[in-house]
């Protein structure tokens, strides 16, 4: 496994609350391997979840805290709010290969279906959804759309396996890794208000970059075979990914993005410096990610 030269990387915040230690950790690793490797490191912000990324004060934000901090990005900023229209020749793309379903959950139904499972999910865990609507039969599902029941469209990762088979994908840390379509979630490609969802750009975009080298945090390891498939359904290019440890508090709990003391703009106030900010990170590392201001 060896990097692809010239390296490209990226970035990609998802603009939820203030620009936080571990997005920090993420953009100086990024921009630390582009470097070293004498490649780009280019930015690109996720906020197709517009529900969430409403403020426009957000980009402001995370522009005056890189700058501060002294991390630069190479080439343009994409902005996937700006890109709905690439994501839905991609969507059209994937409908055509008979691959989406409509999926007529609610949230509530789905997790009432949880709770009924033998084990409730733990703290965190997720199960996978039960693909029920992957069943109904053809005549409910268009009596359904012909009502204008309000849908999502999942992707049948059954069919993707036979479409595509089972694949690989090459991480940095971990070596060599499989990818089996059908263990995958049929996950929500489109969804009721947008004809986008995080997979279908984030593997849209890093094509489109050129990005090579995919540097993010191991919450988004498992999301990984799911995003390897899509690039194959897609003919795009799969890139090397390396997935880093993430940022936990003294007592091992996932720092949040939410806590505004471990907010870049909350340490400068409290009179951190960018040094130490970045000292704090590689202590942090040393720890195995605890993460302690100091
Ligand atoms: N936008 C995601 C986040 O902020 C990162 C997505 C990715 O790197 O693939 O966690």
């Amino acid at each position: 496994m060896s990097l692809r030269h010239p390296v490209t990387t990226r970035f990609a915040p998802t603009p939820s609350g203030e620009l936080h230690v571990g997005h920090v950790l993420a953009a100086a690793r990024a921009r630390r391997l582009a470097d070293v490797h004498g490649g780009s490191c280019l930015l690109r912000v996720e906020d197709i979840d517009t529900a969430r990324t409403q403020n426009p004060m957000w980009l402001t934000g995370l522009f005056e805290d890189l700058a501060w901090l002294g991390l630069h990005f190479d080439g343009e900023v994409m902005v996937q709010s700006r890109r709905m229209k690439v994501y839905e020749q991609a969507l059209n793309r994937i409908r055509s290969l008979g691959l989406l379903y409509p999926c007529f959950c609610t949230r509530a139904e789905i997790r009432a279906e949880w709770a009924a499972m033998a084990r409730a999910p733990h703290d965190g865990e997720c199960p996978h959804y039960s693909r029920r609507c992957r069943n109904l039969p053809a005549d409910r599902v268009q009596e359904l759309l012909d009502k204008g029941v309000p849908h999502a469209w999942r992707i049948d990762m059954q069919r993707v396996q036979d479409l595509v088979g089972c694949l690989k994908w090459e991480d940095l840390r971990t070596g060599t890794r499989l990818c089996i379509p059908s263990e995958c979630e049929d996950v929500i490609i489109s969804r009721k208000d947008t004809p986008a969802s995080y997979h279908l750009a984030v593997v849209v975009d890093d094509a489109e970059q050129g990005v090579n080298l995919v540097t993010r945090g191991e919450d988004l390891l498992a999301c990984t075979p799911l995003q390897r498939a899509l690039q194959a359904v897609l003919g795009l290019p799969t890139p090397l990914y390396a997935h880093h440890m993430l940022l936990r508090d003294v007592s091992g709990n996932r720092l949040s993005k939410r806590d505004k003391a471990r907010s870049i703009r909350s340490l400068r106030e409290q009179g951190f410096s960018p040094q130490r900010i970045f000292r704090s990170l590689d202590c942090a590392l040393n720890r195995g990610g605890i993460w302690k201001p100091e």
